[in-house]
Protein backbone atom coordinates (compact mmCIF):
# COMPACT_ATOMS: atom_id res chain seq x y z
CA UNK A 1 0.00 0.00 0.00
CA UNK A 2 1.39 3.60 -0.79
CA UNK A 3 1.47 5.56 2.23
CA UNK A 4 3.22 8.58 1.49
CA UNK A 5 1.26 11.39 2.91
CA UNK A 6 -1.86 10.08 4.69
CA UNK A 7 -3.07 7.19 3.38
CA UNK A 8 -6.22 5.10 5.10
CA UNK A 9 -7.88 2.93 3.43
CA UNK A 10 -11.97 2.39 3.75
CA UNK A 11 -11.33 -0.42 6.54
CA UNK A 12 -9.22 1.17 8.04
CA UNK A 13 -10.96 3.97 7.99
CA UNK A 14 -14.17 1.96 9.64
CA UNK A 15 -11.80 0.24 12.25
CA UNK A 16 -10.88 3.73 14.02
CA UNK A 17 -14.59 5.07 13.76
CA UNK A 18 -16.53 2.15 14.68
CA UNK A 19 -13.80 1.03 17.78
CA UNK A 20 -13.13 4.64 19.15
CA UNK A 21 -11.08 4.79 22.18
CA UNK A 22 -8.85 1.48 21.00
CA UNK A 23 -6.08 4.01 19.95
CA UNK A 24 -7.50 7.50 20.70
CA UNK A 25 -5.81 10.97 20.19
CA UNK A 26 -2.19 9.27 20.75
CA UNK A 27 0.34 11.47 23.10
CA UNK A 28 0.36 14.00 21.20
CA UNK A 29 -2.98 14.75 20.81
CA UNK A 30 -3.56 14.15 24.22
CA UNK A 31 -0.33 16.25 25.16
CA UNK A 32 -1.68 19.24 22.63
CA UNK A 33 -4.77 19.36 24.02
CA UNK A 34 -3.50 19.69 28.01
CA UNK A 35 -0.62 22.32 26.81
CA UNK A 36 -4.03 24.49 25.45
CA UNK A 37 -5.44 23.99 28.67
CA UNK A 38 -2.47 25.24 30.63
CA UNK A 39 -2.63 28.72 29.35
CA UNK A 40 -6.12 28.87 30.22
CA UNK A 41 -5.85 28.05 33.63
CA UNK A 42 -6.87 30.58 36.90
CA UNK A 43 -4.53 31.17 39.01
CA UNK A 44 -6.43 29.56 42.06
CA UNK A 45 -6.76 26.13 39.33
CA UNK A 46 -3.00 26.44 38.77
CA UNK A 47 -2.20 26.21 42.12
CA UNK A 48 -4.22 23.79 42.64
CA UNK A 49 -3.12 21.44 40.05
CA UNK A 50 0.31 21.95 40.95
CA UNK A 51 -0.65 20.81 43.93
CA UNK A 52 -2.10 17.27 42.74
CA UNK A 53 0.39 16.85 39.78
CA UNK A 54 2.75 13.76 40.77
CA UNK A 55 6.39 14.72 41.45
CA UNK A 56 7.44 13.09 38.20
CA UNK A 57 5.41 15.73 35.83
CA UNK A 58 7.67 18.23 36.87
CA UNK A 59 4.82 20.60 37.25
CA UNK A 60 3.59 20.42 33.25
CA UNK A 61 0.36 18.91 33.44
CA UNK A 62 0.69 17.79 29.76
CA UNK A 63 3.57 15.64 30.56
CA UNK A 64 0.60 13.35 32.34
CA UNK A 65 -2.00 13.69 30.06
CA UNK A 66 -1.51 10.01 28.33
CA UNK A 67 -1.01 8.23 31.44
CA UNK A 68 -4.41 6.65 31.61
CA UNK A 69 -4.00 5.21 28.61
CA UNK A 70 -0.60 4.18 29.75
CA UNK A 71 -2.13 2.05 33.08
CA UNK A 72 -5.55 0.62 31.09
CA UNK A 73 -3.81 -3.12 31.43
CA UNK A 74 -2.71 -2.36 34.87
CA UNK A 75 -6.60 -0.46 35.88
CA UNK A 76 -8.13 -3.53 33.64
CA UNK A 77 -11.36 -1.64 35.03
CA UNK A 78 -10.96 1.46 33.43
CA UNK A 79 -10.47 0.34 29.65
CA UNK A 80 -14.44 0.88 28.98
CA UNK A 81 -13.87 4.60 30.70
CA UNK A 82 -12.34 6.15 27.21
CA UNK A 83 -14.76 6.07 24.98
CA UNK A 84 -19.11 5.33 24.34
CA UNK A 85 -20.84 2.76 22.77
CA UNK A 86 -22.64 4.31 19.91
CA UNK A 87 -24.38 1.86 17.99
CA UNK A 88 -23.18 1.77 14.36
CA UNK A 89 -24.06 4.08 12.21
CA UNK A 90 -26.36 6.23 14.92
CA UNK A 91 -25.11 9.62 14.52
CA UNK A 92 -26.42 11.14 17.51
CA UNK A 93 -25.79 10.36 21.78
CA UNK A 94 -27.88 9.04 24.10
CA UNK A 95 -26.27 8.32 28.05
CA UNK A 96 -28.90 5.73 28.76
CA UNK A 97 -28.46 4.17 25.35
CA UNK A 98 -24.35 4.59 24.67
CA UNK A 99 -22.70 5.16 28.15
CA UNK A 100 -22.39 1.15 28.91
CA UNK A 101 -19.35 -1.42 28.78
CA UNK A 102 -19.41 -4.64 26.54
CA UNK A 103 -21.23 -6.60 29.28
CA UNK A 104 -23.87 -3.85 29.47
CA UNK A 105 -23.11 -2.31 33.06
CA UNK A 106 -24.64 0.97 32.60
CA UNK A 107 -22.67 4.24 33.21
CA UNK A 108 -19.60 2.76 32.41
CA UNK A 109 -17.90 4.85 29.83
CA UNK A 110 -16.00 8.47 29.04
CA UNK A 111 -19.03 11.01 29.59
CA UNK A 112 -19.33 9.28 33.46
CA UNK A 113 -15.82 9.30 34.00
CA UNK A 114 -15.85 12.92 33.81
CA UNK A 115 -18.63 13.56 35.46
CA UNK A 116 -17.38 11.35 38.39
CA UNK A 117 -13.67 12.32 38.65
CA UNK A 118 -14.93 16.13 38.26
CA UNK A 119 -16.88 15.47 41.38
CA UNK A 120 -14.18 13.78 43.05
CA UNK A 121 -11.93 16.83 42.20
CA UNK A 122 -14.94 19.38 43.38
CA UNK A 123 -13.66 17.65 47.27
CA UNK A 124 -10.79 19.33 47.01
CA UNK A 125 -11.42 22.79 49.08
CA UNK A 126 -12.85 20.03 51.75
CA UNK A 127 -10.50 18.84 53.87
CA UNK A 128 -12.17 15.83 55.15
CA UNK A 129 -14.22 14.41 52.19
CA UNK A 130 -10.67 14.87 50.22
CA UNK A 131 -8.48 12.14 51.75
CA UNK A 132 -11.30 9.13 50.45
CA UNK A 133 -10.33 10.03 46.77
CA UNK A 134 -7.03 10.11 44.93
CA UNK A 135 -6.96 13.80 43.62
CA UNK A 136 -3.59 13.46 41.55
CA UNK A 137 -5.32 10.68 39.88
CA UNK A 138 -8.38 11.91 39.56
CA UNK A 139 -6.75 14.71 37.99
CA UNK A 140 -5.16 12.73 35.44
CA UNK A 141 -8.02 10.38 34.29
CA UNK A 142 -10.02 13.73 33.83
CA UNK A 143 -7.87 15.40 31.70
CA UNK A 144 -7.37 12.44 29.72
CA UNK A 145 -11.00 11.65 29.23
CA UNK A 146 -12.00 15.18 28.21
CA UNK A 147 -9.67 14.74 25.21
CA UNK A 148 -11.07 10.97 24.21
CA UNK A 149 -14.70 12.46 24.93
CA UNK A 150 -13.18 15.21 21.80
CA UNK A 151 -12.15 12.67 19.64
CA UNK A 152 -13.25 12.49 16.38
CA UNK A 153 -10.59 10.56 14.17
CA UNK A 154 -7.27 8.93 15.18
CA UNK A 155 -3.20 9.91 15.61
CA UNK A 156 -3.05 9.26 11.90
CA UNK A 157 -4.17 12.90 10.75
CA UNK A 158 -2.37 14.57 13.68
CA UNK A 159 0.97 12.61 12.82
CA UNK A 160 0.52 13.74 8.97
CA UNK A 161 0.08 17.27 9.55
CA UNK A 162 2.79 16.96 11.92
CA UNK A 163 4.95 16.02 8.95
CA UNK A 164 3.06 17.89 6.29
CA UNK A 165 2.95 21.49 8.13
CA UNK A 166 4.93 21.41 11.47
CA UNK A 167 8.16 20.34 10.45
CA UNK A 168 7.69 17.34 13.07
CA UNK A 169 7.61 19.31 15.76
CA UNK A 170 4.43 18.97 18.10
CA UNK A 171 5.80 22.42 19.71
CA UNK A 172 5.03 24.81 16.10
CA UNK A 173 1.43 22.82 15.86
CA UNK A 174 0.42 23.77 19.79
CA UNK A 175 1.55 27.35 18.86
CA UNK A 176 -0.47 27.38 15.48
CA UNK A 177 -3.20 26.35 18.07
CA UNK A 178 -2.70 28.78 20.58
CA UNK A 179 -2.76 31.43 17.69
CA UNK A 180 -5.64 30.55 16.44
CA UNK A 181 -7.11 30.89 19.87
CA UNK A 182 -6.33 34.82 19.78
CA UNK A 183 -7.44 35.00 16.36
CA UNK A 184 -9.95 33.04 14.40
CA UNK A 185 -11.46 31.47 16.96
CA UNK A 186 -11.56 33.57 19.78
CA UNK A 187 -15.21 34.71 20.01
CA UNK A 188 -16.23 30.58 19.25
CA UNK A 189 -13.72 30.08 22.47
CA UNK A 190 -15.50 31.90 25.26
CA UNK A 191 -18.55 29.76 24.15
CA UNK A 192 -16.73 26.30 24.13
CA UNK A 193 -16.13 26.96 27.61
CA UNK A 194 -19.44 27.32 29.00
CA UNK A 195 -21.91 24.68 29.62
CA UNK A 196 -25.71 24.98 29.38
CA UNK A 197 -26.93 25.59 32.94
CA UNK A 198 -24.13 26.94 34.19
CA UNK A 199 -22.79 23.26 34.90
CA UNK A 200 -19.19 22.38 36.08
CA UNK A 201 -19.01 20.29 32.84
CA UNK A 202 -21.01 18.65 30.10
CA UNK A 203 -19.45 15.77 28.47
CA UNK A 204 -22.91 14.70 27.06
CA UNK A 205 -22.40 17.47 25.04
CA UNK A 206 -19.36 16.87 23.79
CA UNK A 207 -19.76 13.82 22.90
CA UNK A 208 -22.76 14.58 20.77
CA UNK A 209 -20.71 16.64 18.65
CA UNK A 210 -17.89 13.98 18.38
CA UNK A 211 -20.12 11.85 17.25
CA UNK A 212 -22.07 14.26 14.90
CA UNK A 213 -18.89 15.29 13.16
CA UNK A 214 -17.57 11.86 13.04
CA UNK A 215 -21.07 11.53 10.84
CA UNK A 216 -20.69 14.70 9.15
CA UNK A 217 -17.22 14.17 7.65
CA UNK A 218 -15.31 10.65 8.67
CA UNK A 219 -17.20 8.64 6.05
CA UNK A 220 -18.10 11.34 3.67
CA UNK A 221 -15.84 10.67 -0.25
CA UNK A 222 -14.32 7.73 1.14
CA UNK A 223 -15.30 5.20 -1.09
CA UNK A 224 -14.96 1.15 -0.05
CA UNK A 225 -12.12 -0.57 -0.96
CA UNK A 226 -10.25 2.56 -2.55
CA UNK A 227 -7.01 4.99 -0.80
CA UNK A 228 -7.91 8.33 0.98
CA UNK A 229 -5.61 11.20 -0.21
CA UNK A 230 -4.38 14.62 0.13
CA UNK A 231 -8.36 16.47 -0.24
CA UNK A 232 -9.41 14.10 2.33
CA UNK A 233 -6.25 14.62 5.09
CA UNK A 234 -7.04 18.80 4.12
CA UNK A 235 -10.82 19.11 4.31
CA UNK A 236 -10.61 16.87 7.68
CA UNK A 237 -7.47 18.59 9.75
CA UNK A 238 -9.04 21.55 10.33
CA UNK A 239 -12.05 19.89 12.09
CA UNK A 240 -9.17 17.84 14.31
CA UNK A 241 -7.56 20.97 15.17
CA UNK A 242 -10.34 22.60 15.94
CA UNK A 243 -11.34 19.38 18.49
CA UNK A 244 -8.19 19.56 20.38
CA UNK A 245 -8.27 23.32 21.50
CA UNK A 246 -11.61 22.70 22.14
CA UNK A 247 -10.65 19.90 24.65
CA UNK A 248 -7.69 22.31 25.61
CA UNK A 249 -10.19 25.22 25.88
CA UNK A 250 -12.80 23.14 27.99
CA UNK A 251 -10.79 21.17 30.46
CA UNK A 252 -9.24 24.25 31.57
CA UNK A 253 -12.32 26.02 32.00
CA UNK A 254 -13.73 22.28 34.01
CA UNK A 255 -10.61 22.86 36.10
CA UNK A 256 -11.31 26.52 36.56
CA UNK A 257 -15.06 25.82 37.70
CA UNK A 258 -13.87 22.72 39.98
CA UNK A 259 -10.92 24.60 42.30
CA UNK A 260 -13.03 27.72 42.76
CA UNK A 261 -14.58 27.67 45.79
CA UNK A 262 -18.04 26.84 45.04
CA UNK A 263 -18.91 23.77 42.92
CA UNK A 264 -22.36 22.51 41.60
CA UNK A 265 -22.26 19.09 39.67
CA UNK A 266 -25.26 18.24 37.64
CA UNK A 267 -25.94 14.75 37.53
CA UNK A 268 -25.53 12.68 34.42
ZN1 LIG B 1 -8.01 7.29 26.16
Amino acid sequence: MNRSGLWLTWAELVFLVLVPGILGWGKEGHYTACKIAEGYLTEEAFAAVQRLLPDSAEGDLASVCSWADEIRFHYWWSRPLHYVDTPDFRCNYEFLRDCHDSYGHEGRCVTAAIFNYTRQLSMYHNSVLESSYNLTEALMFLSHFIGDVHQVWDTMIIESALKTFYDKDLTNMIQALQQNLTNAWLNDASSWANCAKNETVCPNAFASESITLACKFAYRNATPGSTLGDEYFLSRLPVVEKRLAQAGVRLAATLNRVFASQVKIAKA
